[in-house]
């Protein structure tokens, strides 16, 4: 079983949310496990601007890839391999495509992302060994299925492989108006490829092509499949039936584990737990917050994206500080929310702290330093964030959706067994609740303690998302399937292939 990946994201090189975690933490888990796959999992990535070479990277030569915007009709592109972190990273280089300041977000996105998924199958169609799998990741990586299918077909290696498709965000599907179909080398009036008059979803591509498709919880996987939940793709969700399922993300456990994590200035763990004081007396005088008021300190980590519902917590952060609460914000992202959260710190100088950048050694001072962490996202696929609170030692309050719901246990009812708060809607009232009844259950944070906060610290940190034992194994599994799927597809022949395409959703 050879495995490839096709990603836009992989910590540490390049990564701006869970993505990144979970495609290096899942690559490094397979390399793990009994019956992992075969050799080296391949990791292709594009090599952004901010992409450090590692030091052992060897060239891997340059190749020719067909490049509908060259007036050449292909592009040379340089390829960077290094075997790493239990995988081969695989950088396809292209400076015109890459070599920019941002990850995402450029009007040739589908150029960028189209080329980048034909560099990575033009490189593994010249390996001497081709992949039995192709796991592809999000919209960027889709057009590999459009590829497999329309290019490959008919090569030995590429057209026998299986496609996985990972859902980590639903939100953005890479759609592409037919003007724009050239970018990805197809003419624009192919119906073939794209039944809808307008223009191509990749997502749906990707969701249509793939044996498998998952997402990363199955309370996720459930949404998805509802028409609030599913983006306008739960109609091909829908069809996908057991051919699409959730597969909740793990935690990699090395990574984050406050034992050994070097950038928080006291360690600790479930047996003792007296380091998280100081960290948390640490980074409250860090971000200029008085470290002796005992009241309970909140820590928000993540993107500032509506989805993360980062403006629901600003619009209940008077509450939640009249409450005794304080709070430290960590994030950056739309403008709009800044502003908000700016305003927040503005009003309560002493008692909010707003830092507005990405920062990773900070995010593990405030997992650390915190009491409570706070995840108020309208969606969520799975989220790292809370799995990293809960192994720090800080209980989190989470709203009741996707991944969020199968992770946290509330406490309040379920006395005695709860890993955190639970709240159920997305609201600054349901908020606060959960705020209210965590702050009542607080002892203080000048050392004071109390079984009932014990018990709830210690059940978080007990809870075990290590990806070798649970999420690395039902991957296999996925992949053992998706190959059987293929496989026996391609024996029955074009017309036994199950059901034809379905036209884009409305
Ligand atoms: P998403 O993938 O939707 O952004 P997740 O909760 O799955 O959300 O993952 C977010 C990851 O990114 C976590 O590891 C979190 O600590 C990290 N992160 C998000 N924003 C920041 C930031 N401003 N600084 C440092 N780390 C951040």
């Amino acid at each position: 079983m050879r495995v490839a990946f096709i990603a836009a994201e992989c910590e540490p090189w390049a990564k701006t949310g869970g993505l990144g975690d979970v495609v290096d933490a899942l690559a490094r888990a397979l390399g793990r496990i009994p019956d992992g796959p075969a050799g080296l999992v391949d990791v292709f990535l594009p090599r952004y601007r901010s992409v450090p070479i590692p030091p052992q990277a060897k060239e891997a030569g340059e190749i020719d890839v067909p490049d509908p915007a060259s007036a050449e009709g292909s592009a040379a592109v340089r390829v960077l391999e290094a075997e790493t972190h239990g995988y081969r990273l695989r950088l396809i280089d292209h400076p015109a495509a890459f070599d920019r300041p941002e990850i995402y977000g450029y009007d040739d996105d589908v150029w960028r992302f189209g080329l980048f998924s034909r560099a990575a199958l033009e490189v593994l169609r010249r390996d001497a060994v081709p992949p039995d799998v192709l796991h592809i990741h999000d919209w960027h990586s889709c057009a590999s299925a459009v590829f497999r299918d329309t290019f490959y077909a008919s090569d030995p290696g590429l057209g026998r492989a299986a496609l996985l498709l990972t859902i980590h965000n639903l939100a953005y599907q890479g759609w592409t108006p037919r003007e724009a179909f050239p970018q990805l080398g197809l003419p624009p009036n192919d119906r073939s490829v794209a039944p809808d008059p307008a223009g191509l979803d990749l997502l749906w591509a990707g969701i249509v092509r793939s044996e498998l498709v998952n997402t990363v919880s199955p309370g996720f996987a459930a949404e998805a499949l509802t028409r609030r939940g599913g983006f306008g793709l739960d109609p091909a969700l829908r069809w996908k039936g057991d051919r699409f399922f959730g597969i909740l993300n793990g935690l990699d456990t090395e990574v984050w584990n406050p034992a050994t994590d070097a950038d928080i200035p006291a360690t600790y763990d479930r047996a003792d737990r007296s380091g998280k004081a100081i960290c948390r007396s640490n980074v409250l005088s860090e971000l200029g917050l008085d470290p002796d008021d005992p009241g309970p300190v909140l820590g928000v980590i993540g993107r500032l994206d509506h989805q993360k519902g980062f403006d629901i917590l600003a619009e209940a952060a008077d509450r939640v500080i009249l409450g005794g609460a304080r709070l430290i914000v960590l994030g950056s992202g739309d403008p709009t929310i800044a502003s908000q959260l700016r305003g927040v710190a503005r009003g309560w100088p002493d008692l909010v702290a707003f830092v507005e950048k990405f920062d990773r050694a900070l995010a593990r001072r405030i997992y650390a330093g915190s009491d409570v962490f706070v995840m108020p996202s309208r969606f969520e696929p799975c989220g790292q964030g809370q799995m990293i609170a809960m192994r720090y030692g800080t209980p989190p309050i989470v709203h009741r959706t996707g991944g969020l719901r199968d992770t946290v246990v509330d406490e309040t009812s379920n006395v005695g067994h709860g890993t955190g708060f639970v709240f159920d809607r997305p609201t600054p009232e349901s908020l606060v609740d959960a705020v209210t009844r965590a702050t009542a259950m607080f002892p203080g944070g000048d050392g004071a303690t109390s079984p009932e906060w014990e018990g709830l610290q210690d059940r978080a940190m007990a809870v075990d998302f290590d990806w070798e034992r649970s999420s690395a194994p039902a991957y296999m599994a996925a992949y053992r399937r998706a190959v059987e799927i293929r496989r026996a597809g391609l024996e029955a022949g074009p017309r036994a292939r199950p059901r034809a395409p379905l036209p884009r959703p409305g």
